[in-house]
């Protein structure tokens, strides 16, 4: 029987409401053996150990649970204690989480994420089927090799392409593009396709020596963008920029000598999308080569922070971001 580790970090699969029909509820109340004794035959699909690191809803996560999570599933692996781990997370950020997952853990071992839509206490809860797909995903040998998966409401996504596109809906996981990865139905998997991008040990990213993550802001763009906030930005020290940028990537004139500005004093500066799909290229409506811009090619603005991130920590200029984000 495989072993599966569960690191259990809140969210709303560990949610508690006043009633089951309560729309309002708290994040993070059930601790990890409950999530797991709510699930009938969860223990016959893996040996089960149960781990809470962490008890918040998951706009609560931030850069240095994302190294103990890191940290935790290298030793775990590393000490040979698990053959996969399964992550309970809050459903806002787990894209974040898992991108960053993907990208950092050196195991070809499965690094399985999921959560709910619905608090544990609600009519139709939808977190036990998870978990049970989840633990499922996280015990099959072949999962192995995929990085990390995101497992919600019957779909398996890769982490890198998977993006939250509803607030409440059960169904709110697409990965607009490469589409799924596979399906779960009761804990019976099928996998349509590996992904293509390195990840795990094919990518050049580690946590190793790493204490923190330099501050990357995300700049949404919008009619009447003015150009103060990239200034405001680069003022309280970030290192980094990324563009929520209308369609293509654009942004105001204004905010485009601000950028190029903040080009000047030495910032990354990532244009990605305000889109849920569709790639953003380099020199389409911006001239990047004069501005000194990095276009995301196909990640969202939240995943695009991620991978610069990494980048920077890795002390990378603008022309290796940009190898990078054609690259990951
Ligand atoms: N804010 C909550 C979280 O991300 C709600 C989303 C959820 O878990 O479904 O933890």
């Amino acid at each position: 029987m495989s072993r599966v580790h569960l690191l259990a970090t809140g969210g709303t699969i560990a949610g508690k409401a006043g009633s089951e029909v309560d729309p309002g509820y708290r994040s993070g109340e059930v601790a990890v053996e409950g999530l797991i004794d709510a699930v009938p035959g969860l223990r016959a699909l893996a040996q089960l150990r149960g781990e809470q690191v962490a008890q918040v809803g998951s706009q609560d996560m931030n850069d240095a649970l994302w190294l103990l999570l890191a940290a935790r599933i290298d030793a775990l692996f590393g000490a040979n204690e698990a053959d996969g781990i399964v992550i309970t997370h809050g459903t806002d950020t787990v894209e974040e989480t898992g991108y960053f997952l993907h990208l950092v853990v050196k195991s070809p071992r499965p690094v399985v994420l999921t959560g709910a839509m619905r608090p544990a206490t609600a009519l139709s809860a939808d977190g036990p089927l998870n978990l049970y797909n989840a633990v499922a995903v996280a015990a099959d040998p072949a999962a192995r090799g995929r990085g990390a998966i995101v497992v919600l409401n019957d779909d398996l996504h890769c982490a890198r392409d998977v993006t939250k596109a509803s607030t409440t809906d059960v169904h709110t996981f697409i990965s607009p593009g490469p589409g799924l990865l596979g399906s779960a139905s009761y804990g019976r998997i099928r996998y349509f396709r590996q992904p293509p991008h390195p990840h795990s040990a094919a990518s050049e990213f580690s946590v190793d020596g790493l204490e923190r993550l330099p501050r990357v802001d995300i700049l949404y763009a919008h009619a009447n963008m003015p150009a103060d906030l990239v200034r405001a930005s680069v003022s309280l020290g970030a290192r980094g920029l990324v563009v929520a940028g209308m369609g293509n990537g654009n942004v105001s004139t204004d905010a485009a000598s601000a950028l190029a500005e903040a080009v000047r004093a030495g910032v990354v500066v990532v244009r990605s999308s305000r889109g849920l799909s569709g790639d953003v290229g380099r020199n389409i409506e911006l001239d990047d080569d004069a501005l000194g811009l990095v276009a995301a090619d196909q990640l969202n603005p939240q995943k695009s922070r991620v991978l610069l991130q990494l980048c920077l920590a890795r002390g990378m200029g603008r022309g290796a971001v940009q190898e990078a984000f054609f690259r990951y």
